[in-house]
């Protein structure tokens, strides 16, 4: 592929797998030598762009972002951040859709770097198993926590409730600003990208419809 393509792959945030690519040795080193060394390499981005990183409130920032990527914004990289999800029986054998609707959405654009703001949409029919709500939230959040493209992400949680929930039926709905179309590139401010899953039940146009209806 030449540069030409691979640039447009970018702008145009075309996406690959459904699983994010990482390298076999993705974990082998530890998050503390990930943090100096990635520290390392953001001074030396701000030395070239002319910073000077003797001054006061600059010198500590190499140190601060590189602590922000591996321990906050995209340390959903990492399987062991992943969050611990215990099930409880159906017990009250509750047999509609739940809907865990507006839940925050931080992310960041694969390929700019930049943030990608919004809210996800979850619901399913719960078959023998249910999860507490906030780990609703938590599954959207953790592979939110990852360079990601919309489309990745929003596969990414359904397969994810899919699996743990035991079942088909599992609908999410993202509706995300990406700051790297709104405030460079075309720079516009009033867009935003809406992207969706129905797997099972919410395949048919009517239990779509219901979940739609209660994430207005
Ligand atoms: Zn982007």
């Amino acid at each position: 592929m030449d540069w030409e393509q691979i640039e447009s792959i970018g702008d145009e945030h075309i996406p690959g797998s459904a699983d994010t690519p990482l390298r076999d040795d993705a974990f082998e080193m530890d998050d503390n030598t990930k943090i100096e060394q990635i520290a390392a390499h953001f001074k030396e981005i701000m030395h070239i762009m002319g910073l000077d990183l003797n001054d006061d409130s600059l010198k500590g920032t190499p140190h601060r972002v590189a602590k922000m990527y591996i321990k906050e914004i995209f340390s959903g990289l990492n399987p062991a951040n992943k969050p611990d999800v215990k099930l409880f029986e159906n017990k009250y054998q509750y047999k509609e859709m739940l809907v865990e609707k507006d839940i925050e959405l931080y992310s960041n654009c694969e390929h700019h770097f930049v943030p990608i703001i919004g809210k996800a949409h979850v619901a399913y029919v719960p078959n023998g198993k249910v999860v507490g709500l906030s780990k609703l939230n938590r599954i959207v959040q953790y592979y939110a926590k990852r360079p990601q493209v919309q489309e990745r992400l929003n596969i990414q949680i359904a397969n994810e409730l899919k699996q743990l929930l035991e079942t088909e039926d599992v609908a999410v709905v993202i509706e995300a600003t990406h700051l790297c179309v709104s405030s460079r590139g075309i720079k516009d401010t009033s867009s935003s990208t809406v992207t969706a899953s129905y797997h099972g039940v919410f395949q048919q146009e009517a239990k779509k419809n219901e979940f739609l209806n209660y994430t207005k």
